[in-house]
């Protein structure tokens, strides 16, 4: 080996030893007589010294010719540093060389690496193997490697089996568009990369392989946004013979065993919610519970009658209490009404009430409204003095989202949304169908496979919006982080699904006729669920971005700027693909 040590490793006990490290010089301090050099590996980083006159003049020349990045062997004596440095495990010793060898010279690293380092973020990217020997962005691919160990720890231990499922496939409706592969040797013709193993998942419960799960890539040709990647990690989770019940306390288990073995943290029993409640109380299907100021609806009682037309005709007229905000001035108010009337949010406008600490209340719309009707708004807002409510109105779906927008909003000034403070939430009971105004056609809200609670089953031939699935999802701090269902297993009600879905039966049978033949030799019940690996990581780390938790990730256009790609074929592969160019 070219080491004895690692340079993570060393410690007072060691001091008198002869050792030899291996790693990249990331400092050299040369204060004339004497020289030190931070020596780098994967484990940390040892101070090695020589001082002039105690060691050859040959040393201390090629010393002076290191540069940063230089891959070097260094050996020497253990020694205790004078001066301690008690930020790093390996402060108190210091290594004094007797001998260096280069392993390989590097040219100037085009930023620093160190914690704190001066490259921007495209930089970075380009050079991402130079990112990645920064502590920061190891450590987050340690966290990542430990929670996929210990996944398969929960997992084995449950009795799933891993099972690898093709990449090279057929489209999987999870509802965004495939990346496709064209096929040499049928001409004409593509694969689909997976969204997801969905529908493979579903046909290893009909081979009774009875609990599958995978670790595995999944690809969704999507807009791009901070917490997305064209390809991304799920743990893939399917079982036989249960029912929702089962799945969420398997899972939650699998969760509480994550967090007890990545962050030393006790997760308490998961609340849960019905998606119906979570768009009531929060506008959203992912609440971040870590904070209150759940919405009030005023009703009618409260606002009819008395001449303000836009309270007078609003479907729902929403609000929050924003704790201890009644201080706020006219200039935050107006700058929060400039934030809810912005494009991305699209309110029309905002109405306050403060409710002062004195006890009196003051509004946008005292005109209308006196302190009498202003005090049942107190109460049915839950106000104390000193809250500011704050209140929109329109077309309820729309109201709620952007009350929603302005809850997190206010959450995050009032410091109320710590990294973290971890609040995790199961949300239940999701609508099995969304109706797509452009298209003016039913969708499957999780995804086509996913069955109806079978008290809403007459509801599909009556009253699609009110049918309700065993879908569920799990949300952490506001982000969701795994969803599934309760399958249909059954060809009749899965054959009706597509009809619901717009499929005529000749397509459905193109697409899933497999899976529907599938059913019909013995499908047990089944049900599962899929984690967002790369998004549980960056939650555990603390951080919003998940690219930082993906060893080579693409950036926001979906390129990988280090290796350049996508980029073009030449015109034999094209040939060979029989894909024609444009002239
Ligand atoms: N395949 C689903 C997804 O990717 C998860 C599931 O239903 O198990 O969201």
């Amino acid at each position: 080996m070219l080491r004895t040590h690692t340079c993570g490793e060393l410690r007072l006990s060691d001091v008198n030893k002869e050792i030899t490290l291996s790693g990249w010089v990331q400092r050299i301090r040369d204060k004339g007589g004497m020289i030190w050099i931070d020596l780098r590996d994967r484990y940390g980083i040892t101070q090695l010294m020589l001082e002039e006159g105690k060691t050859t003049p040959e040393i201390i020349a090629k010393v002076r010719q290191l540069g940063r990045e230089f891959v070097v062997q260094a050996t020497g004596i253990v020694a205790e540093r004078v001066a301690k440095n008690d930020k790093i495990p390996t402060g108190e010793i210091e290594i004094k060389l007797s001998s260096l060898d280069v392993l390989n010279p590097a040219k100037l690293p085009p930023f620093l690496i160190e914690d704190e380092t001066d490259g921007g973020d495209e930089l970075r990217m380009k050079y991402r193997y130079l990112e990645l020997r920064r502590n920061v962005v190891r450590k987050n691919l340690e966290l990542r490697h430990k929670g996929a160990q210990q996944t398969r720890q929960y997992m084995d231990g449950q009795n799933f089996i891993e099972v690898e499922t093709p990449v090279l496939i057929k489209s999987t409706p999870e509802g965004a568009r495939d990346f496709v592969v064209p096929s040499r040797m049928n001409p004409g013709e593509f694969y689909a990369l997976p969204q997801s193993p969905q529908t493979f998942k579903q046909l290893l419960m009909v081979s009774g392989f009875d609990r599958y799960f995978q670790i595995v890539k999944c690809f969704r040709d999507e807009d791009l946004r901070a917490d997305r990647q064209p390809e991304f990690t799920q743990i893939d989770c399917e079982m036989s013979f249960v029912t929702q019940e089962d799945v969420l306390q398997m899972f939650e288990g699998l969760i509480r065993h994550l967090f007890k073995t990545v962050k030393n943290i006790d997760l308490p029993e998961v609340p849960r919610m019905t998606y119906a409640d979570a768009m009531v109380r929060y506008g959203s299907d992912k609440p971040d519970i870590r904070f209150g100021m759940e919405f009030c609806e005023l009703g009618k009682d409260l606002t009819e009658g008395k001449g303000f037309q836009l309270f007078d005709s609003a479907e729902l007229v929403v609000g929050i209490c924003a704790k201890g905000c009644a201080e706020y001035t006219r200039k935050q108010i107006d700058e929060l009404t400039e934030w809810v009337k912005r494009p991305q949010i699209g309110a029309k406008g905002l109405i306050y009430a403060r409710y002062n600490a004195d006890g009196t209340i003051k509004s946008s719309v005292d005109k209308f409204y006196g302190e009498e009707d202003l005090k049942k708004w107190v109460e049915a807002f839950g106000a104390a003095p000193g809250d500011l409510m704050l209140i929109l109105v329109g077309e309820t779906t729309k109201a709620r989202k952007q009350l929603n927008e302005l809850r997190l909003e206010m959450g995050s000034r009032l410091g109320l949304r710590n990294p973290a403070d971890y609040k995790v939430l199961w949300v239940v009971d999701f609508p099995l169908l969304e109706h797509g105004e452009e298209d003016q056609r039913w969708f499957a809200m999780h995804h086509p496979f996913t069955s109806p609670k079978p008290e809403d089953i007459p509801l599909l031939t009556t009253d699609l919006g009110a049918v309700r699935a065993n879908a569920y999802d799990m949300v952490i701090n506001g982000t969701e982080v795994g969803g599934g269902s309760v399958r249909i297993f059954q060809r009749p009600l899965q054959m009706q699904m597509f009809e619901i879905l717009g499929f005529t039966p000749e397509e459905a049978k193109a697409q899933f006729g497999f899976l529907m033949d599938a059913f019909e030799f013995g499908a047990p019940p089944h049900a599962g669920i899929a984690f967002g690996f790369d998004r549980l990581c960056s939650l555990f780390g603390g951080v919003d971005s998940i690219r930082d938790f993906i060893a080579f990730p693409k950036n926001n256009s979906g390129r990988d700027v280090m290796i350049d790609s996508p980029s073009q074929i030449d015109q034999k592969q094209l040939d060979e693909l029989k894909i024609a160019t444009k002239a």
